[in-house]
């Protein structure tokens, strides 16, 4: 049965957000512009977490399945950011190029291709011939690949924080060094959330928008949603001979790569170690030597282009590796979106649009059920056996 749509259930819902990363942010910017009353408590800077540092892929390429609809729906909003938050936040699409190294590799191109057709996107196999021809920068190696026009990169730097300005023009609240201490859920019906110096918010709706520390969150309203910190690791080269066109993935997933306008290549690869406070990560030594040698096997012009720089982020992932997008089962009006597990900076504009249906007409226009928070619950007779 569809719920209620919350805005039905109290006009007018005050809409309180944990986490001001891509996906707190653009869901502040949608609902403050659908008219709700948003507070954004944000415990660093917008945007400075993962969606700030993130390799800036917009990629509904090889997405999983489940993941699709909302990865297409997210693309359709990219190329309006400048109108919707006042930049274009250096989108770009010159397209996504998913490389095979062995002939088993292109079974998978092959098979994902017949479902990215199947969702509407242009999905062009090349065969060891083709891809020497129309990309001859890369080492001739290679069995093959695949290529998804229209896919492409935007500058992670720039994106929540437009999108928070923006919201706070469309008359959001947004509060920076605000950690949320503690979530309660009030037997009015409603929240109050706890943050520093004794702040109490007051909501009828959370979103649990906190990333890599939103199990945390949900944890504390009872919901256990398993997840684990990861910290992929990037690099950034001197700016060179602009050669490369297309953002560049490997079947393996080893190496993903683009170059900026600027001529810098910006790749990630292998993954840091995050600090045991949960809150640092540092990349690691064996990647350092590691990543950037696959990178001049695969494009051998590289050899000799200066790093100018490492670094890492934190990111939540799950054990089916989906995000957790919803409401949980028990309580109305409490939305989880979080653990995007390596793919929230694409969707994120979705999900913001997405959370706005949901929470203003109940139908977030989308099936969410792959994605939903309970669905690492373990059935109480399990529990208690
Ligand atoms: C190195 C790297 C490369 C990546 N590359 C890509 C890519 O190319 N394409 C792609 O689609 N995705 C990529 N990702 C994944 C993507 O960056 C994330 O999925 C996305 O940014 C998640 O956004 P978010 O808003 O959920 O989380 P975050 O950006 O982590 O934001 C969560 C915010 O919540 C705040 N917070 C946490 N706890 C509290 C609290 N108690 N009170 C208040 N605030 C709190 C945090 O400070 C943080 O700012 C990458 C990730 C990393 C780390």
């Amino acid at each position: 049965m569809t719920p209620a749509p919350i805005i039905l259930r109290r006009a007018l819902p005050r809409v309180c957000i944990i986490g001001g990363g891509i996906v707190g942010s653009a869901t502040a910017f949608f609902l403050a512009r659908g008219g709700c009353p948003v507070e954004l408590l944000e415990r660093d800077t917008v945007g400075s977490r993962a969606s700030g540092v993130n390799f800036g892929g917009v990629r509904r390429h090889g997405r999983a399945v489940a993941e699709l609809p909302l990865a297409i729906r997210s693309r359709a909003i990219w190329p309006r950011l400048r109108e919707l938050i006042g930049h274009d936040c250096d989108f770009e699409t010159p397209g996504h190029l998913k490389v095979a190294q062995t002939e088993a590799e292109l079974e998978p191109l092959a098979r994902w291709a017949a479902i990215g057709r199947a969702h509407g996107l242009t999905i062009d196999l090349l065969d060891r011939g083709q891809l020497r021809r129309d990309h001859p920068w890369l080492t001739h190696d290679l069995a093959g690949g695949s290529f998804c026009p229209g896919d492409g990169y935007a500058n992670p730097r720039l994106v929540a924080p437009y999108f928070a300005r923006a919201a706070r023009a469309e008359g959001a609240v947004i509060r920076e060094g605000h950690p949320v201490l503690a979530v309660e859920d009030t037997a009015g019906g409603g929240f109050v959330l706890h943050g520093p110096l004794g702040a109490r918010h007051e909501a009828d709706v959370v979103v649990n928008a906190a990333g890599a520390w939103g199990g945390a969150i949900a944890g504390q309203l009872g919901l256990d949603v398993p997840m684990v910190s990861l910290a992929p690791q990037m690099f950034v080269t001197e700016p060179t001979t602009r050669r490369i066109g297309p953002v560049l993935g490997m079947v393996s997933g080893a190496i993903y790569l683009r170059q900026s306008v600027r001529g810098n290549v910006i790749f990630g690869g292998g993954r840091g170690s995050v600090h045991p406070d949960g809150l640092r990560s540092r990349p690691a030594e064996d990647v350092f030597e590691r990543s950037p040698a696959l990178v001049r096997a695969l494009i051998p012009a590289l050899a000799g282009v200066p790093l100018i720089r490492s670094w890492t982020g934190i990111e939540g992932n799950t054990p089916d590796g989906l995000p957790v997008i919803g409401e949980s089962g028990g309580r109305a009006g409490l939305i989880h979106a979080c653990g995007f597990s390596g793919h929230g900076f694409e969707m994120g504009p979705g999900v913001g649009e997405t959370l706005r249906d949901l929470i203003l007409t109940g139908d977030a226009g989308l099936d969410l059920s792959a994605f939903s928070p309970d669905r690492f619950a373990v059935p109480p007779a399990i529990r208690s056996a």
